[in-house]
């Protein structure tokens, strides 16, 4: 059958898949232990279910405004003002269903054939594919391990060129975690104040980060790029909501029209019960977040030593949200039963059918030497994994 050229020119979420792939397996009764999905273990907290249930009953079902209710635009607005200390009116605020839908009709509303986009790999694995959909073209800047996977001021620069539309910046990265602190996005910033560059700052794992230094945001640390910064982030990682679908956008309010009229056209409103609970969620008691965030680092302090326990296994010790990507370009060479592993899908698949762990390769996320593994589970299959890891690569020749 024919289809659009626009599908063949994109690939299938990579983390999605394999979190349906150990799913399927689990399914099968085999012992699949997964470090695959990106997504909180937790439930949800109780205060945000009860919201929700209490929409339900109180009739709270029918369709909303289409880029989210009043009630909702001002959790978010006092949310922005309170962490972030960026001022927004209702009018410069829209919400989608979850962050990357966000980013979806972000990228409809603002590029086209020609037009470039500056992506710093290891990347996201839908970035690129979401800028592609628009017919617009990411420009890779690939980040250097021993710079802690940041873009250097002269990585940016380098990169720009006349058709320069926007920059992503996401901080704490998935699926690196690294974190900028508010220096270095300042010298970023010094970069494209000359320009007309856009930034979409994806900060959706905000909440969770290690780092000796907060969390920061381009625009408030350079209130100059304020007015060319679209802010995008979601309650599905902070508040463990990955099934309710939230996410939002606040920035220029042309661009967060055009957003919310190619919504329209396509979703409507995100679900109403869904905008209730996230009411809830930002505006309710943040302890629950904090507690998270605790249980987080102390299983990345275990997954981070276990890897490098490993031998051909080097890891650094990310600064934010809940992955390790962990360089394994040393294992690279080695044999199973006379079969080469040369590449991090090849390993991904050994690992997945010889020691029944489920990973992400590198190549996804643009680098093939590494592989992800998300420590959103519990310790304990993180110690049982990472033995199944330690035994399988013991077995290469
Ligand atoms: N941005 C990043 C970097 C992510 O890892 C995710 C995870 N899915 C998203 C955006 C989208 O999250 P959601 O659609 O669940 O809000
Ligand atoms: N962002 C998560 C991940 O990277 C969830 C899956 C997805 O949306 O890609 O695993």
């Amino acid at each position: 059958m024919k289809l659009a050229a626009r599908v063949a020119k994109i690939k299938p979420s990579e983390t999605l898949a394999i979190t349906a792939k150990a799913n399927a397996l689990k399914a099968e009764g085999r012992d699949v232990i997964g470090f695959g999905a990106g997504e909180p273990d937790f439930d949800t907290p109780a205060n945000i279910k009860t919201a929700a249930i209490r929409a339900i009953e109180a009739g709270f079902t029918k369709y909303t405004p289409v880029s989210g209710t009043d009630e909702l635009k001002d959790a978010i607005i006092g949310k922005l003002k309170r962490d972030n200390a960026l001022d927004y009116k209702r009018s410069q605020v829209a919400v989608s269903c979850g962050a990357k839908h966000t980013l979806y009709n972000l990228a409809q509303a603002l590029f086209e054939t020609g037009d470039e986009v500056i992506i710093p790999a290891p990347y996201w694995v839908s970035y690129p594919d979401i800028v592609v959909l628009a017919g617009g073209q990411p420009v890779i800047v690939d980040t250097l391990e021993k710079d802690g996977f940041k873009m250097k001021p002269e990585q940016l620069k380098a990169a720009i060129t006349p058709r320069t539309r926007a920059v992503v910046i996401n901080s704490p990265s998935n699926p690196t975690g690294a974190a900028y602190s508010p220096e270095e996005l300042k010298a970023l910033a010094a970069v494209l104040l000359d320009s007309e560059i856009l930034v979409i700052s994806d900060d959706i794992y905000e909440k969770i980060i290690y780092a000796n230094y907060p969390f920061a945001n381009i625009a408030t640390v350079e209130p100059k790029l304020k007015d060319r910064t679209i802010v995008v982030n979601g309650v599905s990682k902070a508040y463990a909501m990955t099934g309710w679908r939230i996410g939002y956008a606040a920035g220029p309010e042309q661009i967060i029209a055009a957003i919310s009229k190619i919504q329209s056209q396509n979703t409507s409103n995100p679900a109403s019960i869904s905008q209730k609970a996230s009411v809830e969620a930002l505006n309710g008691d943040q302890g629950v977040v904090a507690a998270m965030v605790l249980e987080f680092r102390k299983r990345r302090d275990v997954i981070v030593q276990l890897l490098n326990e490993i031998n051909g296994i080097k890891c650094m010790l990310p600064e934010g949200a809940f992955y390790v990507f962990p360089n394994v370009a040393e294992i690279y060479g080695r044999s199973f039963r006379g079969k080469k592993i040369t590449n991090s899908t090849e390993l991904i698949d050994y690992l997945l059918d010889e020691a029944n762990v489920a990973t992400v390769p590198g190549a996804a996320f643009g680098s093939d030497s590494h592989i992800r593994l998300s420590y959103a589970t519990s310790l304990k299959n993180i110690e049982e994994g990472l033995k199944r890891i330690k035994n399988a690569v013991a077995n290469l020749d």
